[in-house]
This record gives structure tokens, sequence and C-alpha cells, in this order.
């Protein structure tokens, strides 16, 4: 029987955005428990053995291509692997992550199958014998519920506060062979690991977020040093990865992560509907903000109006005392 089965391609290895598999995988099982059918994950990459097994404790089934050839992401590869699924398993849906590389492959595996792609979705809903996909619209002043008639569904599902699916335990780990892609069109040249370690801003409980508000890239260390002293992880707004101080790894919001920690402090952060999509769900918020009347202080439950630079340093030195 075809068309039950969900395909979720999860990233692993360098340059990849492991975090992003955890709500891919919670979404691909919500649509297959709807139908009674299996969520099989393919993964391609190099030494990614321990993800392969790790991830099988949530899917029914991993099919890896584990080989020092797929070190560095191929689409063209890639794509025939999940080509060669597709036609294999029939499956009702291919989910992604909204990353890069989910966004680059979603769109070509689309594009090949001459079916829909609905791209940035933070929810399925299956309910009533109907399936939709949640998204954001008007740079998230409106969510849209997305129902697609016919085809296999292709997806991008956004890396949210999701923990540890849920576990199913007991899923196959299969080894599989993929042709490296004869069309050289596209041609790996090197990966570039993101420079930024740390937690991953999706996982952690608290999160202090610096914005523009900071001025100078040597204040942001302010933002860290709270951080720190709360026991929590730094991220920022969107302007400061685009100007380079960051990656996205590091970014909340819309276009980044999706955050749901038990604590948010934004700093210097004006609330913009793009930056607000990505931290709303937060436990407490809590804004400092020299402006009186900045929007993050219609969401915030703690609402601090002042110069950053002055409060942040009075901040950490009271939680360090006590
Ligand atoms: P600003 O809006 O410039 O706000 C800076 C704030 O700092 C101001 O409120 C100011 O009063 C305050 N401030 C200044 N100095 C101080 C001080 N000394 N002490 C205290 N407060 C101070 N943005 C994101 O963040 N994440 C996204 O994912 C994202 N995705 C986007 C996607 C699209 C398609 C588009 C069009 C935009 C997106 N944006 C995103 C950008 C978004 O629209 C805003 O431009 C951005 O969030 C603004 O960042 P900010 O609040 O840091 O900067």
């Amino acid at each position: 029987m075809g068309s039950i089965d969900v395909v979720v391609y999860c990233e692993a290895g360098a340059g990849q955005t492991e975090a992003s598999n955890a709500s891919l995988i919670t979404a691909g099982a919500k649509l297959a428990a709807n139908q009674g059918g299996r969520v099989v994950c393919l993964l391609v990459g190099n030494d990614i053995a321990e993800v392969a097994g790790e991830l099988g404790q949530y899917v029914d089934e991993v099919r890896v291509a584990d080989a020092p050839r797929h070190a560095d992401y191929d689409p063209l590869t890639v794509l025939g692997a999940l080509q060669k699924l597709v036609v294999e398993i029939d499956p009702c849906a291919v989910l992604f992550g909204h990353t890069h590389i989910g966004m680059d492959l979603a769109a070509r595996l689309s594009a090949k199958l001459g079916t829909s792609l609905i791209s940035n979705c933070f929810d399925v809903q299956c309910e009533a014998g109907a399936t939709h996909f949640l998204r954001p619209m008007y740079r998230g002043r409106v969510n849209a519920k997305v129902a697609v008639e016919g085809g296999i569904i292709v997806a991008t599902i956004q890396q949210s506060g999701a923990r540890q699916p849920d576990l199913k335990g007991g899923g196959q780990v299969i080894a599989i062979e993929v042709e490296y892609a004869e069309d050289r069109r596209i041609r790996p040249l090197k990966t570039i690991a993101p420079t930024r370690s740390g937690v991953d801003i999706a996982k952690a409980d608290i999160v202090v977020a610096g914005g523009r508000g900071v001025g100078e890239k040597e204040n942001f260390a302010l933002v860290e040093a709270l951080a720190a002293a709360v026991g929590g992880v730094s991220a920022c707004s969107r302007p400061l990865v685009d100007i380079g101080w960051f990656t996205s790894s590091s970014q909340v919001g819309l276009s980044g992560t999706t955050v749901k920690p038990k604590l948010y402090i934004a700093c210097g952060i004006s609330g913009a509907v793009e930056h607000v999509h990505g931290m709303k769900e937060s436990g407490t918020i809590v804004a400092i903000n020299k402006d009186p009347d900045a929007p993050i202080f219609r969401i915030a439950d703690i609402g601090i109006v002042g110069d950053l630079l002055e409060l942040l340093p009075l901040i950490t030195t009271e939680v360090k005392s006590t």
C-alpha cells in the first residue's frame, strides 16, 4: 500500500543543521500517525552513524548513505537519492527542515515531481480527515492553513523550540549506496562550518538576545555576560547577522530560529513582527529598551525602559550576587 508513509530528510554532519531534525520528525510523525503510515528518514553524509542510530529511536526506518565522498553537501546527489526513495516508497509527503539545505532540496524535488511546495510551516494539523500545514504570511502577521489536493506533499518545517520527538524505539537503520550525481553543473567546493559554537538556541531554557540597540560589537559582551550569569545562551536579532557579527544559527525570528525558552530577555530589540514571530511563545519575556514605545513592550511580561549599556552590568552583578 502506498501514499501513507512520510519521508523526512534529516541533516547530519558538517555544515548541516541537525537542530532542525526534531521539529521535522515531530511533524512527520503526526502526519504518518494520521494515516497509519511509517516515517522513513533519509540521511546522507560522512561519519554520521551515530546520528543515524539516534534518529532510529524516533522514526520507523533510517536509510543512511555514510561515505567520505558525501562529506560536502551535494544537492544533485541527494536529489537523486530522494527521487529513488520516492519511487520505492511512494510516500504521501516528503518533509525537509526550513534550513538552507532543506529549502534548496525541497524546491528541487517539488519541481522534479511536478507537485506543490509548502514552505516555512510551523505546524501540521490532522483533524476530521483533513490535513493542513500552518505557515506564516504577510511577514508573520497572519497564519495560513494550507491544504494540498492530490500529489505528494513537499514541505519545509520550521525549526522550533520543540524538544525531542516521541520515542518510538526499534527503528531499523539501513545502509544504502547513493549514486554520485553525474551532472556536474553544481560541484561542492568546500563546506565552511559555522564559527559560532555553544548550545543550540532552540533547546535553551534561557535565551538572552541582543539587537541593533547594543550599538557596537564589543557591547555584545554585556549580553553574553548576562546570559552566562543566568545560565542561558546568547542570541540576536537579524541585523546583527546581516552585518556579519554572528551566523544565522544565532538569529531568532521568522527567517531564523523559533525559540520557546522559559525566559527570554530581549536587549535593544524593537519587537518587529519578524522577530516576535520567533520568540512570542517564550514563558516569560523581559524587554530592555530605551524607547518606552518600542513594540516589544506589548508582548513583554516585564518591561525595563532604559539604556542597556547601563542596565545590563547592573542586572548581571545583581544576578551573580544572589
Ligand atoms: P531595531 O528595529 O533597529 O531596534 C533597535 C532597538 O534598540 C530600538 O527599539 C531602540 O529603541 C533600542 N535601543 C537602541 N539603543 C538602545 C540602548 N542603548 N539601550 C536600550 N535600547 C536601545 N528580524 C529578526 O530579528 N529575525 C528574523 O528572523 C527576521 N526575519 C525577517 C524576514 C523578512 C522577510 C524581513 C523583511 C525582515 C526580517 N527581520 C527579522 C528584520 C525585522 O524586520 C527587523 O528589521 C529586525 O528585527 C530589527 O532588529 P532590532 O530590533 O535588533 O533593530
